[in-house]
């Protein structure tokens, strides 16, 4: 990409949409907020929309939020309705449509909630659902019932109320070591009102790591300023992970962002949705992945698809999830090669198929070419060996 964003450029851009906009606006993250795009007529300057895409928008009208930045419309193909970004990001018929077994929490937030905002599920960690704002409303969100969807949330009224009985619960509790800020997307707060949640759990000497999940980074990457990442910095240690779902979605400004963050001594990981039809190949996959690392992001997860309701139409099978984890590991380098999880009531489970079986004779080995040898119990004993 060259120039600047969002300028006018009629070799690339023949059909007129992307409207000029000047550097200082396009750089600011505060305009891309005021001009998020959410009506119909907003988005036609910047996309050839579909009978479907319009049908979409406007059944979901008072059921689900629907907001894009210029931004990210402006990583869109106009004019290919199947385009990876677009089908994030702009409402499509099968939002609305019933699919057996999809329920609003799948991932069981609601029944591991301690307070407001806390939810308590593993040993020595804690998320917090800080807000419900996002900049773009992924149509995929497995939260969606909390973020997009209108007639639910897992808060009460009261999101910009005071955090005192969550931090109480956290300080109470000094197993948690972790604490993981999410939502929604914690970075919709100004800093300030950021910093007061961060120092408030810098305050509790056994939270070890603040986490942070934020979709900035690749939804309107202008948000992580240089004044954002040294609030952070004064707060270390923080990591951030983001969610990159598709190469288109790597570009200079990405980028940059993720440079100023890890700059600033933020490690920077990646989880990525499954989704059917934007990333469910192995060639996506695999320069997703090296793309990532490219701009030195470390893959984290790889969600399956979870059976949320409005987002089941992306969803793919466990085989595909499977052929694509095969189509990574031992091809590109295990740096670049994310674990393959299901997202329960119990917990993220890794269901990627094993390299080994266990025979009488040892392990059954496969590599990533499909070839295969044992080791024998005597090279790798599989049970503890009698004593000697
Ligand atoms: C995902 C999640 C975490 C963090 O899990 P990690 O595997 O440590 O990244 C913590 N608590 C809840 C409730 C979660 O859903
Ligand atoms: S930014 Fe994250 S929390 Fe917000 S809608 Fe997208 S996936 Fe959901």
């Amino acid at each position: 990409m060259s120039g600047t964003p969002g300028e006018h450029d009629t070799t690339t851009d023949p059909a007129g949409f992307r409207p000029r906009v000047p550097a200082a606006e396009w750089n600011d993250w505060r305009w891309h907020m005021r001009k998020r795009i959410n009506t119909t007529d907003k988005a036609r300057r910047w996309l050839r929309l579909t009978a479907d895409e319009e049908k979409a928008i406007a059944a979901s009208a008072g059921k689900y939020r629907w907001s894009i930045t210029p931004y990210y419309a402006s990583l869109m193909d106009p004019d290919d309705p199947a385009c990876p970004v677009r089908l994030q990001a702009v409402p499509a018929p099968g939002e609305l449509e019933r699919f057996p077994g999809t329920d609003v929490d799948p991932v069981g937030d609601t029944y591991y909630r301690k307070t407001n905002r806390v939810v308590h599920k593993y040993p020595d960690r804690v998320i917090m659902l800080v807000t419900e704002a996002c900049p773009v409303y992924c149509r995929h969100c497995t939260r969606k019932f909390h973020t997009t969807d209108v007639t639910g949330t897992y808060f009460r009224d009261d999101e910009g109320g005071s955090f005192d009985e969550d931090l109480r619960y956290i300080a109470d509790h000094p197993e948690i070591r972790d604490v993981l800020l999410t939502g929604g997307d914690p970075l919709s707060y100004q800093d300030g009102k950021l910093e007061e949640i961060v120092s408030g759990l810098r305050a509790i000497p056994s939270v070890e790591i603040i986490r942070i999940g934020s979709r900035f980074p690749v939804l309107l990457p202008q948000r992580i300023t240089d004044d954002l990442c040294a609030m952070l910095a004064r707060h270390h240690p923080v990591w951030l992970n983001t969610h990159f779902n598709h190469p288109k979605e790597i570009t200079p400004e990405s980028a940059a962002a993720v440079d100023r963050l890890l700059r600033h001594g933020v490690p920077v990981g990646n989880q990525t949705v499954l989704l059917r039809g934007i990333n469910d190949d192995v060639t996506t996959m695999r320069t997703l992945m090296t793309e990532l690392l490219r701009i030195r992001v470390r893959p984290y997860y790889l969600y399956h698809c979870d059976n949320v309701t409005g987002v089941a139409h992306f969803m793919t099978s466990v085989e595909k999830g499977w052929e694509i984890m095969e189509g990574l590991q031992g091809h590109i380098t295990g740096f670049a090669v994310p674990q393959y999880v299901l997202t329960t009531r119990i917990g993220k489970i890794p269901i990627a198929r094993p390299y080994f079986t266990p025979t009488a004779d040892g392990l059954l080995l496969r590599n990533y070419r499909g070839e295969e040898m044992v080791v024998g119990t005597a090279v790798h004993p599989i049970t503890e060996p009698d004593a000697r």
